[in-house]
C-alpha cells in the first residue's frame, strides 16, 4: 500500500498532480472537493448542506467531512493498491480521524506531498480556472475567504506532518511536468515508491 495526502492552498494544483500520481503508481484517487460537488451537482441532501459552506468558501464541518470519508472509503476503496487524498484533511482533528480511518483498515499514512505556491500565483490559476470551468468559488470575493481558511485551519497541517517526519516540501511553481519530477523524486527517496515508467 501506498497512501499519500496532496496537501496545499487552494489553486496549488493538488488535482493536476493528482492525476499523474494515479497514473504512475496505479494509486486510487479521492478529492473530497470533488465529491461534495458530486452531491450538489446531483441535489442530493448531502448536496444541499455541502453547497451552503463551498459556496461561501467555508470549510464543510469536520464531523460530517470525516464521515463522509469513511463511508466512500468502505464502499469504494477496499481492495485498492494506496490512495491520493487529495483535500484532506484540512483540519488537525481531520488528520487525526485519518490516521484512525487507515488504521482501522491495517494500513498507515505514508506521505505527505505539500505543494508551495507564491500567494499571488494561487490566486491567478483559481480566477483562470473560474473562467475556464466556471467552477461556481472561484470567484474573487470567495478565494479571499477560502485563502484566510486555508492560513488559519489548514496551514497548521504542515508542521503537524513536519513534525511526524511525513512532510514533503515541494516547489509547486512550474512546469507541471517538472513538478511530477519533483514528486516523484522525493517519494521514492522517502518511502521507496517506484513509478511505472521511469523518464
Ligand atoms: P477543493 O476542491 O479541494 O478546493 O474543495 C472545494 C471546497 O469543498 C472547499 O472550499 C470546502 O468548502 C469543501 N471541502 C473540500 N474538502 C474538504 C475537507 N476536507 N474539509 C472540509 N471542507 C472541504
Amino acid at each position: 500500500m501506498l497512501n499519500l495526502v496532496l496537501f496545499g492552498a487552494p489553486g496549488s494544483g493538488k488535482g493536476t498532480q493528482s492525476a499523474k500520481l494515479i497514473d504512475e503508481y496505479g494509486l486510487y484517487h479521492i478529492s473530497t472537493g470533488e465529491l461534495l460537488r458530486d452531491h450538489i451537482k446531483r441535489g442530493t441532501e448531502l448536496g444541499k448542506i455541502a453547497d451552503s459552506y463551498i459556496s461561501k468558501g467555508n470549510l464543510i464541518p469536520d464531523d460530517l467531512m470525516i464521515s463522509i470519508l469513511d463511508d466512500f472509503l468502505e464502499k469504494n476503496a477496499a481492495d485498492v493498491e494506496g490512495v491520493v487524498f487529495d483535500g484532506f484533511p484540512r483540519t488537525i482533528p481531520q488528520a487525526e480521524a485519518l490516521e484512525k480511518l487507515l488504521n482501522k483498515r491495517g494500513t498507515n499514512l505514508h506521505a505527505v506531498v505539500g505543494l508551495e505556491v507564491p500567494e499571488e500565483e494561487l490566486v491567478e490559476r483559481m480566477l483562470e480556472r473560474g473562467r475556464q470551468t466556471g467552477r461556481a468559488d472561484d470567484t474573487l470575493e470567495t478565494i479571499k475567504n477560502r485563502l484566510d481558511v486555508y492560513h488559519n485551519q489548514t496551514m497548521p497541517l504542515r508542521d503537524y506532518y513536519t513534525g511526524n517526519g511525513k512532510y514533503l516540501k515541494i516547489n509547486g511553481h512550474g512546469s507541471i511536468d517538472d513538478i511530477f519530477e519533483e514528486i516523484a523524486a522525493n517519494l521514492e527517496k522517502h518511502t521507496g515508491a517506484k513509478r511505472k515508467s521511469k523518464k
